[in-house]
């Protein structure tokens, strides 16, 4: 196994199956440098709302997406500190995830089930799992219909990872991390994507899922358990025709890679990505090497759900005790929320 998370200038590349499961093959090409935001944060208990969200909806003004209330929200989970399996964090964090989703859609439902480890961080444990899902309407579907089957699947991991494997410092390496970027970012993205998308509707009806036991074990519990039960008759009507998973998108040096799995799997879909970042003249955060990454997409394709995910992988502090807020940027969540609203807007129009 090799890797070179501290030797940016270099350009290698380098196909790497660790015993973690994550296949990547990567060329790094350029310093990925990080710029601190000094963006307060929501303190545990503290409810976190956008500024000026509720006079926005009554006058009936456009609904924007606020980069600064969806950085709170990246704030506000690691708040509550590390949120691997089993942890107090993580126990709270759901409390809150729940409290802030549930309000934001048309539909809300968990997946709630126990997962044994049998390999990897956490191997010989059972832990308690729980994918949280929301359904918000497109404008054309009549409100007793929230059944109808979403066009488009938005989602990311909200759990983090339980050893900062990565570290540079041995001492810390079976240490939690706080994943402010690998974790959170997605997570608040989606959730203010879900105040928009509510306000405003899409084409079509849209599905936001965030996933838990992503990060521990074998990885992608939560997907693989939504991706096992989509075709059952109890959440056939939860099954998108195809998704887009967002993971590590906070980085303050923001750039998409474009992942290899993606391409193969969704190719048209990728494009939309690619052709909304255009119109809004944001393709430059959109220009990462091409890269092949397993991730939670991996399961929900396999499931036939053509996914794609967006990962910016050239992240020094990935698995590391040094993922924490200061090295995300509200402007990056932003740039892939409007990218990801305007193909909400566009989805499933001929
Ligand atoms: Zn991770």
């Amino acid at each position: 196994m090799r890797f070179f998370p501290t030797q940016p200038k270099r350009r290698s590349s380098v196909r790497w199956l660790g015993e973690w499961g994550l296949v990547v093959t990567l060329a790094l090409t350029t310093a990925c440098s990080h710029t601190a935001n000094n963006v307060a944060g929501a303190a545990e208990g503290q409810d976190v709302k956008p500024a000026g969200s509720a006079s926005t909806i009554q006058t009936g003004a456009a609904v924007a997406f606020d980069a600064a209330h969806a950085y709170r929200l990246l704030q506000a989970q690691c708040d509550f500190g590390t949120r691997q399996m089993g942890s107090e964090g993580h126990a709270k964090c759901r409390e809150f995830l729940i409290q802030q989703f549930k309000p934001l859609v048309d539909e809300f439902a968990t997946q709630d089930w126990t997962q044994p480890i049998a390999k990897g961080p956490g191997a010989g444990h059972s832990y308690k799992m729980t994918n949280l899902l929301g359904i918000i309407r497109g404008k054309d579907v009549a409100p007793d219909t929230v059944a109808q089957s979403p066009n488009l699947m938005f989602s990311a991991h909200w759990d983090t990872r339980p050893v900062a494997d990565m570290d540079p410092n041995p001492a810390n390496r079976n240490k939690p991390i706080l994943g402010a970027n690998d974790g959170a970012s997605g997570v608040a993205t989606l959730l203010e994507m879900a105040r928009v998308l509510k306000a405003q509707r899409p084409a079509q009806t849209v599905v936001i899922a965030l996933w838990d036991g992503e990060d521990l074990g074998e990885f992608f519990y939560g997907a693989r358990y939504f991706a096992r039960l989509s075709s059952t008759p109890t959440w056939k009507q939860w099954r998108p025709t195809r998704s887009i998973l967002l993971d590590m998108i906070g980085d303050s040096d923001l750039h998409v890679n474009r992942e290899t799995n993606s391409l193969r799997m969704a190719p048209d879909l990728f494009q939309e990505v690619l052709d909304a970042a255009a119109d809004l003249g944001v393709s430059d955060h959109f220009d990462g090497s091409p890269l092949e990454v397993e991730d939670d997409h991996v399961p929900l394709n396999a499931a036939g759900i053509p996914s794609i995910d967006l990962i910016d992988f050239n992240y020094r502090p990935w698995h590391t005790l040094d993922d924490t807020p200061d090295k995300c940027s509200p402007d990056s969540l932003k740039v892939i929320g409007d990218v990801l609203l305007r193909v909400a807007s566009r989805a499933g129009r001929a």
